[in-house]
């Protein structure tokens, strides 16, 4: 449904909206365990996130 109000207005316009374009497609975490800040891909729901430097498993929304 959404994107195809993003297609819609990108007819109208000619060129994609520029939130649309420039949306962050990463969102940065911070590990409980150590602060370190890991970087993890948007998706939907809840998202299991390891820690690269400790392997300290979070959950997060994204
Ligand atoms: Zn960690």
């Amino acid at each position: 449904m959404r994107r195809r109000f993003y297609l819609f207005l990108q007819r109208r316009r000619g060129s994609m909206p520029f939130a649309y374009r420039y949306r962050a497609k990463k969102r940065y975490y911070k590990c409980p365990a150590c602060r370190t800040v890991q970087s993890v891909p948007v998706g939907y729901g809840q998202t299991k996130v390891v820690c690269r430097r400790c392997g300290e498993i979070y959950l997060r929304r994204t």
